[in-house]
């Protein structure tokens, strides 16, 4: 760039990685410097939920350990392929309550705005990896609808930007509908649920911040991040840069087997987000989605980690074990009694 700017036509940095995502099993494996005993499984369980991983998560990632946990997050494997009962492709009914398109109004006062169907990065526990993503790209038509759906609904007093993950949209688009929102009287605050500023942290930008925080809403980002590994120096600078613009920020993991289901990460992923200005909020239990069963923490393991984990940790480093239930008016908490550590 000659002149220190670029024309409207060429992609952002962020784009650029994005579109270079990590999509082949064989190049993942060969970079981390992994056998490729693990390929035959790794491509055939690629067939029903694609491989996908921008380079700066692999960064963080160990070579040479096929345990790695940001590695478990995203190699397919062939233990996906089992059928296990109880195990479904919709386990939250969100096919279902997804009645106005770009919206999923399950709670009060709250509903989601689904503002990208896409993700950067294919988790393989997600509950997501069995959703009609192509349902969900919205005409204008169809987004003037689901913004009159929150414009004649009085109760609805915070729009969560969801997904997929809504930071792979625009800028443009994410101002615009920023700016819509704001434009409702009843709706008071702005969240963000993304997985971006770990695994592509170069998607915060000036621009973003701007476009997300240019109106009256106060704006609270929920990161995913399931283990201190993800907190990289870019992903740690990019945290820095939504303080400054005063975000405020929350974390929700997800308790997975062999990945932070043990007291050490667990207590590390809640000390290295505090040391980072963000606040535990939830921790999830597995969703029972068909191809992610050997991710599950039993619930006598979960509440037990759990308890321990509170006498660890000062109460806002904590976060709150639970549940997703289909018809449930909110996240269902886990009752956990103490447990010395
Ligand atoms: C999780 C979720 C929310 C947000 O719930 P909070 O408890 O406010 O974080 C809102 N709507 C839907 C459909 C959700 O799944
Ligand atoms: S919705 Fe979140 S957890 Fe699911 S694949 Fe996308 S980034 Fe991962």
């Amino acid at each position: 760039m000659i002149h220190g700017y670029s024309a409207a036509v060429e992609p952002a940095r962020w784009q650029t990685i994005l579109a270079d995502s990590i999509t082949d099993p064989r190049e993942l494996l060969t970079r981390l410097k992994l056998g490729l005993d693990l390929l035959p499984a790794a491509i055939a369980a690629d067939q029903s939920f694609r491989l996908r991983v921008p380079a700066p998560f692999v960064d963080l990632m160990e070579p040479g350990n096929p345990n790695d946990p940001l590695l478990r997050q995203v190699l397919p494997l062939g233990v996906e392929l089992d059928e296990q009962p109880g195990f479904v492709s919709d386990p939250l009914g969100e096919q279902h309550s997804n009645s106005q398109p770009g919206i999923v109004h399950k709670y009060q006062g709250r509903l989601l705005l689904i503002v990208s169907g896409g993700c950067a990065v294919n988790c393989r526990y997600c509950f997501r990896r069995h959703f009609p993503y192509a349902d969900n790209n919205l005409s204008t038509a169809e987004w003037q609808q689901a913004l009159d759906y929150i414009r004649n609904d009085c109760s609805i007093k915070e729009v969560i930007f969801s997904g997929g993950d809504p930071l792979v949209a625009s800028d443009k688009r994410l101002a615009w509908l920023t700016s819509e929102i704001a434009g409702i009287p009843h709706v008071r605050r702005l969240r963000v649920h993304t997985r971006l500023p770990l695994v592509l942290p170069q998607r915060i930008t000036e621009q973003l911040i701007a476009a997300l925080t240019h109106t009256r809403l106060p704006l609270t980002m929920v990161l995913h991040c399931n283990h201190a590994s993800e907190l990289g120096p870019a992903q740690r600078s990019a945290i820095q840069h939504l303080r400054q613009a005063g975000v405020m920020l929350l974390n929700q993991a997800v308790l997975l087997r062999g990945v932070n289901d043990n007291l050490t990460d667990l207590s590390n992923l809640s000390e290295n987000l505090g040391d980072t200005g963000v606040l535990p909020y939830y921790l999830h239990m597995l969703d029972h989605v068909r191809g992610a069963q050997h991710f599950l923490v039993d619930d006598a393991t979960a509440t037990r980690l759990m308890g321990q984990l509170l006498t660890q940790l000062p109460g806002y480093l904590a976060p709150r074990l639970v549940r997703e239930v289909a018809g449930q008016p909110a996240k269902v908490p886990i009752p956990v009694e103490l447990v010395y550590a």
